[in-house]
């Protein structure tokens, strides 16, 4: 979806609210296609003091396998982003992934907001941020609670081991 720009690009303050939804389930992440639902955006582009600022919110609920305990999760997310939409760069070091050129005073916000959606995303497909993944002795999930297995790192049990190695 493009959006013009022109009724804002010469008057300081004024406001251009948007709203847009993303097909990104196509996009592919690890080994599996986890944005199954439409991306929901709503933000608004406003001229301050001659620059253009994109805010928006984008959220979407992800659908797919966590990349730690291996369960099939569905889980709402919700990002808020800011980008600067510029006609020309001034010069080269002021290109970073947060600033968008428009083009014949267009901002193409489906680049744009895929863009800002797939950099929030985190590096690994959890089921919840703070997933406690799986017992890699016995398997369990531990987000169910805590295993018996025997902590690995007891300190005790290395140093029995390097006692009965200096007696070999
Ligand atoms: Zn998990
Ligand atoms: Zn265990």
């Amino acid at each position: 979806m493009l959006l013009g720009l022109s009724t804002i690009l010469r008057t300081p303050d004024a406001v251009l609210p948007f709203e847009a939804s993303l097909d990104l389930s196509d996009l592919k992440f690890g080994s599996s296609y986890p944005v199954s639902e439409p991306v929901q955006a709503v933000g608004s582009v406003r001229n301050t003091a001659g620059v253009l600022i994109l805010r928006a919110n984008i959220r979407t609920v992800l659908h797919g396998s966590c990349d730690r305990c291996a369960v099939d999760f569905s889980r709402e997310v919700s990002y808020d982003v800011e980008a600067v939409l510029t006609r020309e760069l001034e010069n080269e070091d002021e290109a970073d992934e947060w600033t968008f050129l428009l083009e014949n005073d267009h901002a193409d916000l489906d680049d744009i907001l895929t863009t800002a959606f797939v950099l929030n995303m985190d590096s690994k497909l959890l089921c919840k941020p703070d997933c406690k993944g799986l017992c890699f002795r016995c398997g369990k999930n531990l987000n169910d609670g805590a295993c018996d297995c025997r902590p690995e790192s007891d300190p005790r049990w290395a140093v029995l081991g390097q006692l009965l190695k200096d007696k070999e």
